[in-house]
């Protein structure tokens, strides 16, 4: 229903003929002047006086006589925009901008035009051009703050203080801060510079949310500060809509929904707020609601990314399967759906088992996981979220997450991240989504490795860089890590960093202790609290001792990072030119420098082949076995080890290593399963043997019969007759004359 190609910028129209209507006010050149009718409009607006203000933008549009030609087209594009005529506004700007090139007031206002109607990029190219013009100009920099915001970017707070460095009166800026504070989880700053807006103006309704955000997050009334935004302006929906926000970006989805629903009940038309709303919904499963919202904010010509986006993906879902039982919810997509469900059915009970025994609680309804084999898809999914390129989330109670087709195969371990994601729900639900961001990540890393040591991600390089240069957070500060990254790989150290402070907590103070640190966050208590009355210290002092404890458990490469890499490099060079004893003499020293690192061109792989090339096919395995419980995760090498295992007779081993690649990706051959098939069925594990050759058909073979066949054997060998009368007639329907399944077929009747 959307058609494709849509723009999300404004199309930039051919200049308009100017009107020609009597009664407009004269004006000099000068910005301020200039400003003054406009500005006085926005404030009819913002006090909720929507008939004056309509006509106020109306008499805006009646300037031309007497009024310089840049000047009269800015106050033409202002009265167009409060009108909500985008494309007028936009070409009257443009006009403007012509007639008058060295107005820094025009490329701003035009810049903000810009950021509303979803054109952050030419906004910012804007904003930048005023600056050239006049390097301080105040509202440049706000609109900057204002661009790098909506992406979580870490300037963001360089530019608003530029803005107030420029401007210290200005009472936007302040509102943004706070509320930047805030998305920090800094509640002090965000509170101080929201009162700084309201010395400045009382009328400040931002910051008057801000301060409302404060007391929903901290579970206080809100009421006073929302009774003074009503008292300015009861028609004022970004209020509740902030609030909304804050409550989205604190996992609280639900709390989120009844304020963006609070927010349009005051401001129907306030469209971002909507398709929020929408997302949120869509978020949290509830499909036709979502559609419902979003289809209004398109139809309204309310057409960003975010709703284009949902939209196509909740009409994309036409092409999932939706396979339900009483615990359990997976939508996959139709073309792998045979493939995956029995993995992931089977991965998803085991963990809401382990997790019910595990956490002490059983999970209020179905669990639903989605799993999407275009990453765009999931892409969309956490739109206007922090911490992009993830490969997983979680909505309350519902999982989206990448397939493993959606990825190179050997880039993640989906059984690893459904466990992960699993960990959220539980623990979302165990706090009613009143935990801090940096533990319940901390807790869910945790707990990938709590199942397997082999699972979770080893450690990269990008963290034994930091961890070399000690970019470590204080815990109090950890959750900033994850919102507002202050350089590229924050985000995943910061996961890394939480993880191992579970694991400290664990390993110091036993399972018990995380499990009532989960208790102290659904009570509200602040990370700094948690910390002093379950740890017994001062968060300076958990800081000091756990990465005291980190640090001595870490591997050569952080401290001898270059060495590492060069003596890396040698080897792959070695490898290269085939000095095979050169290789094996070295390798081993190199892989004790980082042995987590697995990796392109790890050094496990030179070895293993160094160790093949002369014959010794043990040493190769056993190298390949320390790959794989480091974590190597790629499926050819693991395919390597297995032949090497099963050529050396050892089978269940070679079953093991085939196994480990179904966690990564089970459409990654379909003649691995078939191998693992008849491994199984010869170690006499049928339901294994059942469930790699019902993979190969999924797969859809060219050699179908064969597949049937095996199918009907392990059904056959495992006591279901019926199962494996359907299966051996399936294989003689394909290929009457097929005599092995003549004979099965024989042998099933004859029983
Ligand atoms: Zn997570």
């Amino acid at each position: 229903m959307i058609p494709p190609g849509l723009l999300y910028a404004l199309t930039l129209l051919p200049l308009l003929a100017p009107m020609r209507a009597p009664g407009a006010v004269a004006f000099g050149a000068n910005n301020e002047q200039v400003q003054a009718a406009p500005a006085s409009c926005l404030k009819l607006r913002k006090h909720g006086d929507e008939a004056r203000a309509r006509s106020c933008f109306e008499s805006l549009l009646r300037s031309d006589q007497g009024v310089p030609g840049g000047a009269a087209a800015y106050l033409r594009a202002e009265g167009s925009w409060g009108l909500e005529h985008y494309q007028e506004a936009n070409a009257e700007f443009r006009s403007a901008v012509t007639l008058a090139p060295a107005n820094t007031l025009y490329r701003v206002r035009w810049g903000r035009l810009l950021h509303e109607r979803f054109n952050n990029k030419d906004a910012a190219g804007l904003f930048a051009e005023a600056l050239a013009r006049d390097p301080r100009t105040p509202q440049a920099y706000l609109g900057l703050a204002l661009v790098s915001a909506d992406g979580y970017d870490d300037r963001a707070f360089e530019w608003v203080n530029k803005a107030l460095a420029a401007d210290p009166r200005l009472v936007e800026a302040h509102e943004l801060k706070a509320s930047l504070a805030l998305e920090d989880s800094d509640t002090e700053q965000a509170a101080r510079e929201a009162d700084a807006a309201l010395a400045l103006a009382d009328d400040a309704l931002d910051a008057l949310a801000v301060h409302a955000s404060i007391e929903v997050l901290a579970d206080r009334a809100p009421e006073a500060w929302l009774a003074r935004i009503a008292h300015v302006n009861p028609h004022y929906g970004r209020g509740a809509a902030l609030v909304a926000h804050h409550l989205v970006l604190n996992l609280r989805y639900e709390d989120g929904i009844a304020y963006y629903r609070k927010a349009l009940e005051a401001e129907p038309r306030l469209w971002a707020a909507r398709s929020e709303l929408g997302l949120n919904l869509m978020r949290l499963g509830r499909d036709a609601e979502a559609r419902a919202e979003l289809v209004r904010c398109y139809e309204a010509g309310y057409r960003n990314e975010a709703t284009v986006n949902s939209l196509r993906l909740l009409d994309s879902y036409a092409n999932f399967a939706r396979l339900a039982d009483d615990t359990t919810v997976l939508r996959l997509h139709k073309k792998e759906a045979d493939l995956l469900y029995p993995y992931f059915h089977a991965e998803l009970e085991r963990d809401i088992a382990d997790y019910e025994r595990k956490y002490h609680m059983k999970l209020p309804g179905p669990v639903q996981v989605e799993v999407y084999p275009d990453h765009e898809d999931f892409a969309v999914r956490t739109l206007g979220m922090p911490g992009l390129g993830a490969l997983g989330v979680t909505f309350g109670s519902v999982v989206a997450m990448d397939s493993p087709s959606a990825r190179k195969p050997g880039e993640f371990h989906w059984a690893s991240t459904l466990r992960h994601e699993m960990s959220h729900v539980f623990i979302l639900t165990a706090t009613h989504h009143r935990v801090p961001r940096w533990f319940t990540e901390g807790l869910a890393v945790h707990e990938e490795t709590q199942s397997s040591p082999e699972w979770g991600d080893p450690l990269t390089p990008d963290i034994v860089v930091a961890l070399r240069d000690k970019k470590l957070l204080p815990v109090a500060e950890l959750d900033r890590g994850f919102v507002r990254p202050q350089y590229p790989a924050q985000v995943i150290v910061s996961y890394y960093q939480a993880g191992r402070i579970c694991d400290y907590i664990q390993s110091r103070w036993g399972a018990d202790k995380l499990l009532e640190m989960v208790q102290s966050f659904a009570e509200r208590l602040s990370t700094p609290r948690t910390i002093s009355e379950r740890l017994g210290m001062r968060t300076e002092e958990f800081d000091a001792a756990f990465q005291s404890w980190l640090y001595a458990d870490l591997p050569p490469a952080v401290a001898h990072f270059e060495e590492w890499r060069q003596r890396l490099a040698r080897l792959a060079a070695q490898a290269e030119q085939q000095q095979l004893d050169a290789v094996i003499k070295e390798g081993g020293a190199v892989i004790g420098l980082y042995p987590q690192y697995v990796y392109d061109g790890n050094a496990y792989e030179l070895l293993a082949a160094a160790h093949a090339a002369k014959g010794d096919q043990s040493d190769a395995i056993h190298v390949l076995e320390q790959y794989a419980r480091a974590g190597g995760r790629s499926p050819r090498i693991l395919e390597d080890l297995a032949r090497m295992q099963e050529h050396q007779g050892e089978r269940a081993a070679a079953a093991a290593t085939l196994e480990r690649i179904n966690y990564i990706d089970p459409g990654y051959d379909e003649t691995l399963h078939r191998k693992l098939g008849q491994l199984w069925l010869a170690e006499k594990n049928y339901p294994g043997a059942i469930r790699e050759f019902s993979a190969v058909l999924a797969l859809r073979p060219l050699d179908r019969v064969s597949a049937e066949f095996d199918l009907a054997q392990a059904y056959f060998a495992s006591g279901a007759r019926e199962q494996a009368l359907d299966a051996v007639l399936a294989a003689l329907e394909t290929a009457p004359g097929y005599r092995p399944a003549q004979k099965l077929l024989l042998q099933i009747k004859g029983q």
